[in-house]
């Protein structure tokens, strides 16, 4: 899953009138109840991963060390509610950084599916049993090129429906939250699950023949 929108607020910086991440910890909020779906995803069979652009530094925002504070803060908040993150995926780079050393055209950045990829093979994870979930169509359109199945994050009267066909982004669902989007996960398994033929129905000698996968299966 993504970062911004979808476990922490965004930031509203009223003098530049844009909408960007948190760049202090003091900024760094959980959205409601992140923690329930986090554990949620786990009791489900999921690893939970963070696929995040953090182009900051890049851009001179905020330094590492105070990107290392952030990242504990969110640590330690989930922790509170019993809820943790089985990795965290970031790219810094920005096509224009300042910092020479981050500016990078790179395979990382979303909608690139580089983060995605790396992950899977890192820990071993089946993408095409993955969901990426996320606040913007950069995350979708990285999830569906790492083969994963997406859940878009907004308001169902979407302001982003009509880039969705022009880039080729439409999301498996859509969820107003990412405890709504567990849910949708949960019974898009469940239906799945009782599809799979009962063993009365197995043939024998074709009994190799797998059914659909079950959630307990999913890495
Ligand atoms: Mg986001
Ligand atoms: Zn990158």
């Amino acid at each position: 899953m993504d970062r911004d929108g979808v476990i922490n607020e965004l930031i509203y910086y009223s003098e530049q009138g844009v909408i960007d991440s948190p760049f202090t910890p003091e900024q760094f909020r959980l959205l409601p109840k992140v923690a329930k779906a986090i554990t949620k995803f786990h009791e489900l069979g999921f690893k939970v991963i963070i696929i995040s652009n953090q182009p900051g530094i890049a851009k001179g925002y905020l330094s590492e060390k105070t990107f290392a504070e952030i990242r504990k803060k969110m640590e330690e908040e989930l922790a509170k509610e019993g809820a943790f993150l089985d990795g965290e995926y970031y790219c810094f780079h920005h096509p224009e950084a300042k910092v020479n050393r981050l500016k990078a055209n790179c395979k990382c950045r979303k909608p690139e599916p580089g983060l995605l990829l790396k992950a899977a093979k890192d820990r071993d994870i089946n993408l095409s049993q993955s969901w990426m979930i996320g606040d913007g169509l950069s995350d979708i359109r990285a999830g569906k090129s790492a083969g994963c199945r997406t859940i878009l994050l907004g308001k169902m009267k979407c302001e982003l429906c009509h880039l969705m066909d022009k880039q080729d982004a439409r999301p498996d669902a859509i969820a107003s939250s990412l405890l709504q989007a567990a849910q949708k996960v949960e019974e898009v398994l469940s239906q799945e699950k009782s599809q799979v033929p009962g063993p009365k129905s197995n043939i024998r000698g074709h009994s190799h023949l797998n059914p659909r996968p079950r959630a307990s299966d999913i890495k």
